[in-house]
């Protein structure tokens, strides 16, 4: 390979749940994170029973797919309780590693599980090659580097230490060190550092004057608002080549929370990134196509964050919440074949166009001809969470269960 004499990276993706979990998978992931019900820091992503823990592994196992869990909560004593227990119920259902910011549990899964291999979280925040070496020393086997470093900072770190490095490449970022934050929990009451941040950092800030309670002054950074905290999106799609000549072994796309059609998307889009940088070099252009299919999927906006450097207006949303979004998941084929079954995620009417989301890059498009219910009912409009039967023009061609499919928004 030209420019690149390191190994193939992994592609490491969020499964918040089974499904998302089996969308990565068949959509390209080397690897998949995901938290147990207790210790992980994501307490709204749907998470796993210990039944479904083992189910999940011994799913993407069969299909050469590694499973790490969270277990990067920073715990009080009270956490302490049972945390012997679910690590070893870590080790019995077979996960390929433990995904740890707190030094204190970090060290009771040495001696609890000590053949699990243990991957330093984000949370941790690992910013120089001291820290990197210190938490090495621990025993840990790979690093989730912080958001915060410089393609630079990275390059020493990879210097210093032999251990694996992974490297966030896409999704949301804090405007803290990532998760070091107590304003949702002040605003809110919801508890980020317990993974459940209502992310108030995005939200629109006003001014009030104690004596005149209720009147609220505008801060304007334009006629808009002033969303000072909101930070775009982590995106690091054209920097691939340069992480993968930096020698990161894995690349990790944030959004446990995040939608099956988001994790699906981006997932293909990646894994379709990597395999390009990986064949035509890491000094390659990627071309445009992947940024089209990247505002397709959809995001809020996209910055490097600090890989060039310091952050500055430029990577911050000023102007609102989100970033509008052209198209949609229209639903989830759930029987493939030229009449494919698909349930619908967002109103799907006869006449409309589809876009099917078929290996690397490849969208199939096809108008809706006509439509039944599962007992043969000819409908002309199908709404969310309904199983519709689509005759589709051209007729169906290579849709598969799993697969995603999509449609432009009104
Ligand atoms: S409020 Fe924003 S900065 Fe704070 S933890 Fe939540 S996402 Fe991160």
């Amino acid at each position: 390979l030209e420019n690149i004499a390191v190994k193939r990276p992994e592609l490491l993706a969020p499964a918040g749940n089974f499904e998302k979990l089996k969308i990565a998978v068949r959509y390209g992931a080397d690897a998949v994170y995901l938290g147990g019900r207790q210790y992980s820091l994501r307490a709204h992503a749907g998470n796993f029973s210990e039944t479904e823990l083992a189910e999940a592994v011994l799913f993407a196992h069969g299909h050469g797919v590694k499973v790490y869990a969270a277990a990067n909560i920073f715990a009080h004593n009270q956490d302490l309780q049972g945390l012997a227990h679910h690590l070893r119920l870590l080790r019995e259902v077979g996960v390929d590693g433990v995904i740890i910011s707190d030094p204190g549990v970090l060290s009771m899964a040495r001696q609890t599980v000590p053949e699990l291999p243990i991957h330093l979280s984000t949370q941790a925040n690992v910013t120089n090659l001291a820290s990197a070496r210190f938490w090495a020393d621990q025993g840990v086997r790979r690093l989730n580097l912080a958001r915060e470093l410089s393609l630079a900072e990275i390059r020493e770190i990879r210097r210093a230490v032999s251990c694996e490095l992974e490297i966030f490449v896409h999704g949301a970022v804090c405007i803290s060190y990532s998760g070091r934050c107590l304003l949702s929990l002040y605003l809110t009451g919801r508890h980020p550092n317990r993974g459940d941040c209502a992310h108030p950092c995005r939200y629109l800030y006003r001014l009030e004057e104690e004596k005149r309670p209720g009147q609220f002054f505008p801060v304007e950074e334009d006629s808009r608002g002033t969303y000072i905290m909101n930070s775009k999106d982590l995106c690091l799609l054209p920097r691939l080549g340069e992480l993968i000549e930096a020698g990161a072994d894995s690349f990790k796309i944030e959004g446990r929370m995040k939608s099956t059609y988001y994790v699906g998307g981006i997932v293909r889009l990646y894994r379709a990134a990597l395999d390009f940088f990986l064949d035509q070099g890491s000094r390659a252009e990627l071309p445009a196509a992947y940024f089209a299919e990247l505002s397709r999927i959809g995001s809020r906006g996209g910055t490097d964050h600090f890989l060039t450097g310091p952050p500055d207006g430029s990577d911050m949303l000023y102007d609102g919440i989100t970033v509008r979004q052209e198209y949609g998941p229209a639903g989830i084929v759930r029987e493939g074949g030229p009449r494919p079954l698909v349930e619908v995620r967002n109103p799907i009417t006869v006449g409309e166009e589809l876009e099917y989301l078929a290996a690397g890059l490849e969208n199939v498009n096809a108008r809706i001809e006509g439509m039944e219910t599962l007992d043969g009912q000819p409908i002309s409009r199908a709404n969310p969470n309904q199983l519709v039967r689509l005759f589709l023009a051209p007729p169906a061609r290579g849709w598969e269960p799993l697969g995603l499919v999509r449609k432009r928004l009104t």
